[in-house]
């Protein structure tokens, strides 16, 4: 373990497994969501005292709070490498943001984006005007597709993730944006995935909107934040109080961002929360974490390789992207509920199954064409269980995951492919999840 790194809450936790056996957890799902730094705790510790309202209130404490509060965006702001005119705005996550983000555009705003794109930067975009890329097969076809798709058509916004969430490659976000530019279009970059893995400069790489989450940057007290510059009269996504300068029975004059995207009361602590990160993440140094990653998610790879009859999937297959730790497979002979289960109940080892929230882009590394996925849709539409998702399992790691750990699930792997499961597992159809029925001799 490389002693830079940030320490973690609960790094030593045992849990229980079906042998009657506790065991170290094994966290390879950072991906979801990441546990707390250590420092990010100590800040809120310190804040919480002087914790009151933001804004509106008098008293010391409520300076206090606004100071750190606004504070905060200066941290935010510098961690994305932000301009000087752009805005922090902070919400819940990543998909408020988008939502932020699309309420505030004009209606009809001529989008372009791609369909391997989280639910949460593909949905928001439907009431807008938007276009989808093909899948590509390599980096470069993804900037040759794009440069087709600008020519062709205009375009306001190019909506696209800066790292898979299912196969973690790392998207050439310099070029997107200079070609964004070239014709005319603005560039939003989904950082959810990015932003915990490797430094971020939006000023230098031309980055406008830039959306992130703080539970996958090891502050997960429910902030994030959207930056960039936003709208003068951008619509907001919620309407209420603490955004607005005057209402009266027939009127209202909203304030000018980022409060006006901000109404209702504040979630001050995870606004807190977050900047310690931003912070104390610059402060070890993303090029630091980045090269911990690096490393890992390469013995990671290398090492889920050896395991007979599992299948890994890539965006685009071959070595030279640069990819977050994130490793989506499946295992012959086990649904990925199933194989997510065992490695819990017997193994200790946390990871993620299913869809991951990119049914588009699970189905075409699934293989499910356009017939498959339409007749799936009526058989969900139809009374009576439904089918199975195409899903896989999930294993991503951050600044806490050491050799150990990856080693622990390439020997749980092997073991499950050769010896099968040490459990009888009972299935709930409802909830498509298997659960330990009992322990084996
Ligand atoms: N985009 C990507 C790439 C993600 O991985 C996620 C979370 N899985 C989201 C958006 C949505 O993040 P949140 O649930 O924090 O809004």
């Amino acid at each position: 373990m490389d002693h830079a790194l940030p320490r973690l809450v609960g790094e030593d936790v045992q849990v229980p497994c079906a042998d009657g056996h506790q065991r170290r957890y094994v966290n390879l799902d950072y991906a979801a969501s990441t546990p707390m730094m250590a420092d990010v705790w100590e800040a809120v510790e310190a804040f919480v005292p002087y914790y009151s309202s933001v804004h509106r209130g008098t008293g010391y404490k409520s300076q206090i709070a606004t100071d750190a509060f606004e504070d905060a965006r200066h941290d935010v702001a510098r961690f994305v490498g932000a301009r000087p005119s752009d805005h922090v705005v902070f919400v819940r996550n990543t998909t408020e943001a988008i939502n932020v983000l699309a309420a505030a555009l004009p209606a009809g705003t001529r989008v372009l984006s791609s369909p391997v794109e989280h639910h949460a930067n593909m949905l928001p975009w439907r009431k807008h005007d938007v276009r989808l890329l093909p899948f590509t097969r390599s980096p470069e076809h993804l900037l040759e597709a794009t440069e087709a798709a600008l020519r062709s058509s205009p375009t306001d916004l190019l909506a696209v993730t800066g790292a898979s969430n299912v196969t973690g490659e790392v998207w050439p976000l310099a070029e997107l944006a200079s070609l964004a530019h070239r014709f005319g279009a603005q560039l939003l970059v989904d950082a959810a995935q990015l932003a915990p893995h490797r430094a971020i400069d939006m000023a230098a790489t031309g980055i406008d909107y830039l959306a992130l989450s703080g539970h996958k940057l090891y502050a997960p007290l429910g902030a994030g934040a959207l930056v960039g510059r936003m709208p003068d009269d951008g619509e907001p996504l919620l309407h209420g109080g603490g955004a607005i300068e005057l209402v009266t029975l027939d009127d209202v004059i909203w304030l000018d961002a980022p409060d006006r995207f901000e109404s209702g009361s504040p979630n001050v602590i995870g606004v807190v929360a977050l900047a310690a990160a931003c912070r104390q993440l610059l402060r070890v140094g993303m090029d630091t974490i980045a090269a911990h990653e690096r490393l890992a998610v390469r013995y990671l790879w290398d090492r889920l390789a050896t395991v007979p009859g599992l299948e890994l999937y890539s965006l685009w297959p071959g070595d030279s992207t640069d990819r977050i730790g994130v490793a989506t497979f499946n295992l012959d002979g086990y649904r990925d509920p199933l194989l997510a289960a065992i490695l819990s109940a017997e193994y200790g080892i946390g990871v993620r199954h299913g869809c991951f929230c990119a049914h588009p882009l699970m189905a075409e590394l699934r293989g499910y064409d356009d017939d498959d996925m339409r007749e799936f849709a009526a058989a969900i539409r139809a009374p009576g269980p439904n089918p199975h998702h195409p899903g896989a399992v999930r294993a991503s790691i951050g600044v806490g995951t050491t050799a150990a750990d990856i080693d622990r699930l390439v020997a749980a792997l092997h073991s499950i492919e050769r010896f099968g499961p040490r459990s009888e597992y009972a299935y709930d159809g409802e909830h498509d999840e298997y659960s330990p029925r009992a322990l084996a001799a």
